[in-house]
């Protein structure tokens, strides 16, 4: 099977119980917050529990580079502000820390927000100043950066941007990308009709790179094309038809790397996956 798909799954009573909430919906890949996502410190992951997450990972049959841990929602890597920049680096070097702890080789993230404080491309320098200095503190786990729909002062919602980052990252061995289906659609990539299908993944390849992207957050979306307003929803309920889903389930150029719903039923989770796979020719 070339398709890895999976779920963003809980990871309460600890990160060991992520691949076995995979392993209960049919996973092959999954996503997961290694420390509470809303907290800016979280306690170390004991050795018990790191060992008991590979352990499980093994015995579910999921593989490292099929995971895509993603990082806590108040780290912003492009702060305008000289304390919250510093707390967030802080924060992210801990979640690329437990990720090497944890055998991983992707963390998923935000790239950040300028707060209407400094320009657009002050604040992507940041983001990728960021990168470099945890970059150099770590080893083995690639900086992945999400698209996003580009609400409020969100950075990211145009490939450009995601290319602006990259050029300045210096080991560019451990930058990549993830694209979000629901971001990009509402950010204005017409990802549904399916001409403009062909030139907005050309675009991508043209303009950051397909070598870069490392996984897909496959989700339906609740908000119109360019509206720039980030609404989850499950597969085939939103404006993303089955037709789109179709499609994706059968290029290949999103083979061998995680998809990872973040669809907002999770009781669907089982019943997504299947139908997604029972897409593929
Ligand atoms: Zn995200
Ligand atoms: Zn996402």
């Amino acid at each position: 099977m070339a398709k890895y798909i999976g779920a963003h799954v809980s990871a309460s009573g600890g990160v060991e119980n992520a691949p076995l909430n995979a392993g209960a919906i049919g996973a092959n890949a999954f996503a997961l917050f290694t420390k509470n996502q809303r907290q800016w410190v979280s306690a170390p992951l004991t050795a018990k529990s790191i060992k008991q997450f590979k352990e499980n990972c093994e015995k579910m049959g999921i593989l490292p580079q099929h995971i895509l841990p993603h990082d806590s929602y108040l780290i912003n890597l492009g702060h305008p502000e000289e304390e919250g920049l510093a707390k967030s680096r802080a924060a992210f070097l801990d979640e690329m820390q437990r990720c090497e702890q944890l055998g991983l080789s992707l963390l998923n993230f935000h790239p950040g927000s300028h707060l209407n404080k400094i320009s657009e491309e002050e604040c992507l320098s940041r983001i990728a100043e960021s990168i470099n200095i945890v970059l150099e503190k770590t080893q083995g786990v690639t900086a992945v950066i999400e698209n996003t729909a580009g609400q409020g002062s969100n950075m990211g919602f145009k490939f450009e941007h995601l290319a602006y980052i990259i050029e300045r990252v210096n080991d560019k061995s451990r930058v990549g990308v993830c694209i979000d289906t629901c971001h990009s659609y509402s950010a204005g990539y017409d990802i549904l009709n399916a001409d403009n299908y062909e030139t907005v993944f050309q675009d991508f390849d043209r303009i950051v790179g397909l070598q870069y992207l490392k996984g897909i957050h496959l989700n339906d979306t609740k908000k119109a094309l360019g509206s720039r307003v980030d609404r989850h929803e499950s597969v085939g309920k939103g404006l993303l038809d089955l037709t789109f889903f179709e499609r994706f389930m059968n290029d290949p150029r999103f083979d061998n790397m995680p998809i990872v719903l973040e669809t907002p039923d999770e009781s669907l989770w089982a019943e997504e996956i299947a139908l997604l796979r029972s897409m593929v020719k």
